[in-house]
């Protein structure tokens, strides 16, 4: 085999993984979303992928970010469980009732809430 046959090889079995790679993500629904990072937020990316692998393989940015997301919205869906099951003192009434009766008021549970949802 000449070395360029081997060449015309390797070019193939590249494009045959793009391929796969392709549909795999066709068949899964991943969407591209392009974000704007600084270089600083970069830079914490790399050192993030790293050092949030321990002694493993580094994550790949997809995978972490894909990661953070399932993440913060366990975190929400924990939160919200938390706050239907809080008795306002301000409305004295339970959510859903207590709904921007006193909005901003930090007594009133529905402000609290609103107050910890944010990162
Ligand atoms: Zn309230």
């Amino acid at each position: 085999m000449t070395s360029d046959d081997k060449q015309q090889r390797a070019r193939e079995k590249a494009n045959a993984r793009k391929e796969k790679s392709r549909n795999r993500r066709l068949s899964m629904g991943i969407v591209d979303v392009r974000v704007g990072l600084a270089k600083t937020e970069m830079a914490q990316l790399d050192e993030l992928i790293v050092a949030r692998a321990g002694e493993g393989e580094p994550y790949d940015k997809d995978e972490y970010i894909s990661t953070l997301i399932r993440r913060d919205h366990e975190s929400l869906i924990k939160q919200q469980q938390k706050h239907a099951q809080t008795r306002c003192q301000k409305c004295h009434t339970s959510p859903p009732n207590c709904e921007g009766l006193f909005k901003g008021d930090r007594q009133c549970a529905l402000g609290r809430f609103h107050a910890k949802l944010r990162l």
